[in-house]
């Protein structure tokens, strides 16, 4: 018995070895294209949460890091194979009726200015999503999202914890471009946050990992800053939300770089 608990924890820690060395061929952080300019806005302190409803964290490090102390146990049993064909399966038929209500939305101010709804996409049962804030330029013209400068950080950063793209489902909390690329606005989330909810739901992700501020306040309910909300593992409706940098912010603040790895390779461990 023993052994075969030995065995078990080998196997799973070379597996994550595996994919970590995976990450590193594919860049890991070194590779991380950065172009420094603009205000480092995603590190400013926000006055702390009139009301809070995200879980308490499952683990917390004196250094603002993730606990180094596991948080969570691996169970090798449910680790996804980002191969597999589970994984690259189309999105399920809840998650198609999510997107025929969404079409033609005119639900808040943000109709007016898009070309394209951007509703997410990616492979429904890969275990992971991203959320991200809303669609930017690119993003609008093309109807799918992170697919501008933004999206290509996006993209090393899923390949640096083993993963293509296409194996994970991205989208964001807002569906319709903001104007000149602001943040969604309260009633914009409002309005547009029970879909992605439904999204998220109809796709049970193992975890999900949240880009940014708008993404990580509006899946906890929260309105504390990101220094706050990254480095532990808090939960939405049970599933477990690593919060990290938005690779926009990543492009404007590369030493934050280091920090993010620490959240990717925290969002692995979860799976
Ligand atoms: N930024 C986001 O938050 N989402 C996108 O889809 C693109 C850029």
């Amino acid at each position: 018995m023993i052994l075969d608990g030995s065995v078990n924890n080998l196997v799973d820690c070379l597996e994550r070895l595996r994919w970590i060395l995976w990450g590193f061929k594919a860049g890991g952080i070194l590779d991380w294209e950065y172009h420094p300019c603009g205000p480092e806005v995603e590190a400013q302190v926000e006055p702390p949460a009139k009301t809070d409803l995200c879980s308490p964290p499952l683990a917390r490090s004196p250094a603002g890091g993730f606990s180094t102390q596991s948080s969570v146990r691996i169970d090798p049993g449910i680790a996804v194979n980002p191969k597999s064909a589970d994984a690259l399966r189309p999105p399920s038929s809840d998650i198609s009726r999510v997107s025929l209500e969404l079409s033609g939305c005119t639900r808040c101010r943000l109709h007016s200015g898009r070309t394209n709804l951007v509703f997410g996409e990616g492979a429904a049962r890969s275990g992971l999503v991203f959320v991200g804030e809303g669609p930017g330029g690119d993003e609008d013209r093309q109807g799918r999202p992170f697919v501008g400068r933004a999206g290509k950080l996006l993209d090393k950063m899923i390949l640096a914890i083993g993963f293509e793209r296409a194996e994970v489902y991205i989208c964001n909390v807002v569906k319709c471009r903001p104007p000149e690329n602001r943040a969604p606005l309260p009633d914009e989330v409002a309005a547009c946050s029970p879909f992605l909810f439904r999204q998220i739901e109809a796709l049970a992700p193992k975890v999900i990992c949240a880009l940014g501020l708008s993404a990580a306040q509006t899946l906890l309910g929260s309105s504390r800053p990101m220094s706050q909300l990254r480095g532990e593992i808090r939960f939405w409706r049970g599933i477990p939300v690593v919060c990290t940098y938005h690779p926009a912010y990543l492009l404007r603040s590369p030493s934050q770089k280091a920090a993010a790895w620490q959240d990717l390779k925290e969002v692995l461990k979860l799976l």
